[in-house]
């Protein structure tokens, strides 16, 4: 196949199974890479696209494709989004039967299915014993970055797949995964022996997700902050994130006692538990989940609008998988970070604790400036995984309300003298009170009242010297002591300010009234647009259709699809077919109940237009919907639509004809219209042809012999 053949067929393919148009940047360039028999390393960001890479070049070959993956959820997240589109896919997993599985790979034998998902320790025993029989083309390792003792997610499991190469060399493999640093890539190539990949590293820019964080916020205004997303996107779903599991259990019960439909998620519950708790969630019976990190992996719902973090993750790599959960669809999203003093001590414990320390302080570090930062987010994100960015987003906390800087060097110093003065034996917390004259019985036993700075800070609040003394810490005026009950000593660079030989810059510490300005705008919400209500409509509708067939509603039609949908307001099933996300099978499946609703909005009939368009017909036909089932979808006689598959026919657009006349009836209605001129159609009434019937066979015997 040559690459303008590869090019032509992946876009029909593209087209008919998944409804998109276009590839997104990369993706075609991987596609044919691997189509034509390259290894490849693909680095793409959660949501990017990465799963078309490998499914396309697997429809545009002819045996089998088999996928490795690391989680069962996630297999069967797959397949069962596979199969919607009309592809057969199949896993082979330990939470079904091996009866089950023995089918499958029948299947894949007798070449049934097209993508096979398996976990890598049941690949690797089962390819011994089929070997060279089995009829793969391509191997493609999923969350590839498994592999690498220096990702964040290490498996054992994964570093035996080198074994694949030496098994089966004439096998193509790609490697995927969403982690960015350019170790991690080389040595996912290295381990799995791959011969001059080709390398594909995508942008891992978001712009659709707004990024924000706060530092130090109480208990009640994170749950403040997590009702006002809940009232925003009413519709959709979000992730609060903590640090250990009786936070996220904390924070369920304090959500549900809002009112909000809320489960929790940790890896202390049961797999059953778990297994409900992700369910509830993936179905939309629930708008929240309070989870430890332990959640996520291979959550492919595209309606997850926000993730927020209520305690700071361990490194950037990790955060920014986890907010790519958020806004897969490519709608607007929301990351929100909460972080405080604490989160940093119980961090650097981990670090210290890991046996990779440096690494992981250093990871540590990056992650706390991110949290503290005073210019763009995304451009500190971004330059994290090496990504040039040139301007300013745009889209988050800092760029949407820039700091507004004054001279800090008073207030430093009333907090550097004060560290002076208890001969650096306090942390943030005890300074803070000395600061604003706590009269706390420990501060009064160490005799920190009689000191010259007690109360000198009284006249701000603790919020405000908590954020000014952390901005001091990441400008280098404090060190802190991790090891020594987080002390803070005064770095040469403070005895400079202290000393009045340095002037030092503060950014003015801002209160986010979350919670007001959350009941404010619902109050003074615009009215929606017409689109806007029409989306809304739509959504109860895949509300309802997804129950109806037992799916989660994202497997229906993922938001940006009906977002599209509310735009161009389809009103036949041909238009329809011109949605972004609508493909073949689903356009016939699914798409009826969505184009009486929006003939309904734009105020015409309920039923679809009474059935002119052949086109229409004909794109029934080739997603392979029976005649009588196209008949009612729109609302024709049988009759007419026989009319128009002899129409189509005779314009040479179907060139197959088994599925509407048997060869035998053809002959036998060829064979009495030769015979009697004058009362062949009577004749075949009698025999039980309808006109219909007739008009077929002439069509078809006009097309066998032209002329
Ligand atoms: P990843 O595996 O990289 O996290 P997915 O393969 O699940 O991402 O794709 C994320 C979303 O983007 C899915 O809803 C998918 O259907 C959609 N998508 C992928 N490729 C395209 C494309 N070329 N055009 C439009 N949407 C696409
Ligand atoms: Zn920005």
């Amino acid at each position: 196949m040559s690459e303008s053949d590869i090019s032509q067929r992946a876009h029909a393919l593209l087209q008919r199974f998944y409804g998109y148009r276009t590839f997104r940047p990369g993706q075609l360039e991987i596609i044919e890479a691997v189509a034509s028999g390259r290894d490849a390393v693909v680095l793409m960001p959660t949501g990017g696209g990465k799963s078309i890479c490998y499914q396309i070049p697997a429809l545009l070959s002819d045996g089998c494709t088999v996928v490795v993956s690391p989680l069962i959820a996630l297999m069967q997240d797959q397949t069962q989004a596979l199969i919607q589109n009309g592809v057969p896919a199949a896993a082979i997993h330990s939470n079904q039967s091996e009866t089950y599985n023995r089918e499958v790979i029948e299947g894949v034998f007798a070449g049934k299915i097209k993508l096979l998902y398996i976990s890598p320790e049941r690949l690797l025993t089962d390819i011994e014993r089929w070997s060279q029989s089995m009829p793969v083309r391509l191997f493609a390792i999923d969350e590839a970055h498994c592999i690498s003792q220096w990702g964040h997610d290490f498996r054992p499991d994964y570093t035996s797949l080198w074994k694949l190469k030496e098994l089966r060399p004439d096998v193509p493999v790609i490697a995927l995964t969403a982690t960015a640093d350019r170790l991690t890539r080389d040595d996912i190539a290295r381990q799995l022996r791959l011969r001059d990949p080709f390398c594909w590293t995508g942008s891992f820019d978001r712009p659709n997700i707004s990024l924000r964080a706060y530092p130090n916020p109480g208990r009640a205004k994170r749950a403040d902050y997590i009702q006002h997303l809940v009232r925003k996107y009413p519709n959709d779903s979000g992730i609060a994130y903590s640090l250990s599991r009786k936070a996220t259990e904390e924070l369920d019960a304090v959500l549900r006692a809002r009112g909000i439909r809320s489960v929790c998620y940790h890896a202390g519950m049961s797999a059953d538990q778990r297994d409900k708790a992700q369910r509830a969630f993936v179905n939309g019976s629930v708008q929240v989940v309070c989870a430890t990190v332990a959640f996520g992996m291979g959550i492919d719902k595209s309606n997850i609008r926000w993730v927020v973090h209520n305690n700071m993750p361990a490194n950037i790599e990790s955060y920014y998988q986890e907010i790519g959960r958020a806004g897969r669809d490519g709608m607007p999203a929301e990351a929100v970070l909460f972080h405080s003093f604490a989160d940093t001590m119980v961090l650097r414990n981990f670090a210290d604790e890991s046996g990779r320390q440096a690494v992981n302080l250093e990871k540590l570090n990056r992650m706390e400036s991110y949290a503290h930062a005073r210019v763009c987010r995304r451009r500190i994100l971004l330059s994290y995984f090496s990504e040039e960015s040139d301007c300013d987003c745009g889209n988050c906390d800092i760029c949407l309300d820039p700091p507004h800087r004054f001279d800090g060097t008073i207030t430093a110093q009333k907090a550097l003298s004060a560290v002076m003065r208890t001969s650096s034996q306090i942390g943030v917390f005890t300074l803070t009170d000395i600061l604003r004259g706590s009269s706390r019985a420990e501060i009064r036993n160490l005799g920190y009242d009689k000191i010259k700075t007690y109360g000198v800070g009284s006249d701000l609040s603790r919020e405000e010297w908590l954020d000014y003394i952390s901005q001091m810490i990441q400008l280098g005026v404090f060190e802190v002591d991790y090891d020594r009950g987080n002390r803070l000593s005064v770095t040469p660079y403070g005895m400079k300010i202290l000393r009045g030989q340095a002037q030092f810059e503060l950014s003015r510490y801002q209160p986010r009234q979350y919670s007001r300005k959350a009941t404010k705008t619902k109050e003074n919400a615009p009215a929606k647009s017409p689109t806007e209500q029409l989306f809304e409509q739509l959504k109860s509708i895949r509300l309802e259709v997804a129950r109806k067939e037992g799916l989660p509603p994202y497997l229906v039609f993922s938001d940006a699809t009906l977002m599209d949908m509310a735009s161009k307001k389809p009103t036949s099933i041909e238009e329809m077919m011109n949605v972004s996300g609508v493909g073949e099978k689903k356009g016939v499946r699914f798409g009826r109940r969505f184009l009486l609703a929006i003939r309904k909005f734009e105020g015409l009939t309920a039923a679809t237009p009474q059935g002119s368009s052949l086109k229409e017909t004909l794109l029934l036909v080739n997603a392979g919907t029976g005649l009588g089932e196209i008949a009612s979808l729109k609302k024709v006689s049988l009759e007419t639509i026989k009319g128009h598959i002899a129409k189509l026919i005779d314009e040479g657009l179907i060139t197959t004809f088994g599925q509407f006349i048997s060869r035998g009836e053809y002959e036998t209605i060829m064979k009495t219209l030769a015979d009697n001129p004058d009362n062949a159609y009577d004749l075949l009434k009698e025999a039980g042809f309808t006109s219909g019937t007739i008009a077929i066979a002439r069509a078809i015997h006009r097309y066998n012999n032209p002329g």
